[in-house]
């Protein structure tokens, strides 16, 4: 088993063991934070940053701030689109919740293919996801198909094309990594299964971003979502992003007529022609202090690397197995991600027929902030930055201490 002097040599050797400094700690210098796939913790930078952008750019420019508050939504995008996606300038906008983005993108791409009559999505999809799709499919009298992947190893392109060449499929809508077990679907493999069937796919980036080096363009994607608060630690509630592959965006019309995506928004003239490029899937007015966040903390990743982020993500999570099968597999729990870490993202769940209250009280009586997804997973989400390697080591030594404190009655 891997000793605590050996975690603290992956720390010494870490290329990136410069930036969990860069990360406001907590007071609480017992406390371990493991659930940065829910909300990544907060630079330094990016704190300074909001400081500065309230008092300077709000309190001092007031309305002058819009000089250059306009466009912010799209440089941002590319930036994120530049750092961790893979995509060419000019395919991304930052605004509005990730939930909406995809109602937008999803409703635009049902417009797209009128005689489709059938959408297609994960039967363990992210709910908000889901529901999303459940309306537009109530709304348009569309048949919703649920795809019943492996609980560990998610959809496989044959999968999807199986179900695609069955029905005429509008629009396949699946996560990139699932936010419960962590698997990493093939993003190219499935992309193409479906436009090989007429579909076309809207990928849910929320899990993946930030810590899995994607290539939207190579893999011809035509259309994805994401969240920026999650591996991207743009803060809570900081704005999601939509991706149009440049290709489509002129086909696509998006349901919600907003200024902000009208050809000269400030003429204020009678009818709503959309703009010829991506600024078209905008809406109304930005959230300016979250979308400065953002790219705060995006310019941070910048910096780390997206291929050194993913090389942490993937020795992170291999020293949670590692330690899971030394100590937890004894002790009644069992891997609920796949064991490849190239076929994962940033995080792992363990299951477990306690995991509620081993979640609650990993936290309130040993300080290990992980999260429980009902009825049995609990998830070790790293914060691919910031948590150091032994802290890894010492939260899952706090596990089977608590595993062993209640004798397997957990
Ligand atoms: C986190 C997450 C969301 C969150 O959506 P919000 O609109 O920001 O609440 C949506 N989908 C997936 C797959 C997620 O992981």
């Amino acid at each position: 088993v891997v000793s605590r002097d050996a975690a603290e040599e992956l720390d010494r050797i870490d290329p990136l063991r410069d930036f969990p400094a860069r990360f406001v700690a907590p007071p609480d210098p017992g406390r371990i934070y493991l659930n940065g796939n829910s909300l990544g913790p907060l630079p330094h930078a990016t704190a300074a940053r909001l400081a500065d952008a309230v008092l300077h750019e709000w309190g001092h420019q007031q309305v002058d701030g819009w000089d250059h508050w306009l466009g912010l939504s799209e440089r941002v995008g590319n930036l994120i689109g530049q750092t961790a996606l893979g995509a060419a300038a000019g395919q991304i906008v930052v605004a509005d919740s990730t939930t909406v983005q995809l109602y937008k993108l999803a409703s635009a791409a049902l417009d797209a293919r009128p005689d489709g009559t059938a959408i297609v999505v994960d039967r363990g999809e992210f709910p908000s996801d889901r529901y999303v799709l459940e309306g537009l499919a109530d709304a348009r009298g569309l048949r919703l198909i649920y795809l019943d992947s492996h609980p560990v190893h998610g959809p496989q392109p044959h999968a999807v094309a199986r179900v695609t060449a069955a029905g005429n499929v509008a629009l396949v809508c699946l996560s990139l990594v699932s936010y419960r077990s962590g698997a990493l679907a093939d993003l190219a493999g499935v992309t193409r299964a479906a436009r090989d069937a007429g579909a076309l796919t809207l990928w849910d980036l929320s899990h993946a971003v930030g810590a899995v080096d994607i290539l939207l363009d190579d893999a011809q994607v035509d259309l994805a979502v994401g969240c920026t608060y999650k591996h991207l630690n743009g803060g809570p509630g900081s704005p999601g992003f939509a991706f149009v592959r440049r290709d489509v965006q002129t086909a696509l019309r998006q349901p919600i007529q907003g200024w902000f995506g009208q050809e000269d928004m400030f003429a204020m003239g009678p009818a709503y022609i959309p703009r010829a490029d991506v600024g078209r899937f905008q809406t109304g007015t930005p959230p300016i202090l979250g979308l400065v966040a953002v790219e705060s903390s995006v310019r941070l990743l910048a910096e780390a690397g997206i291929d050194r982020a993913r090389r942490r993500a993937e020795v992170l999570t291999r020293l949670v197995v590692d330690l899971f099968d030394a100590w937890l597999a004894p002790r009644g729990f069992a891997l609920a991600s796949p064991r490849e870490p190239h076929q994962r993202g940033g995080h792992i769940a363990l299951r477990h027929p306690d995991a509620e209250n081993i979640c609650r009280r990993l936290q309130d009586d040993h300080g290990v902030v992980t999260d429980f997804r009902s009825p049995d997973i609990l998830r070790i989400g790293p914060a691919l930055l910031s948590t150091r390697f032994v802290e890894i080591w010492d939260a899952m030594d706090r596990l089977r201490r608590l595993a062993d404190e209640t004798g397997g009655g957990l």
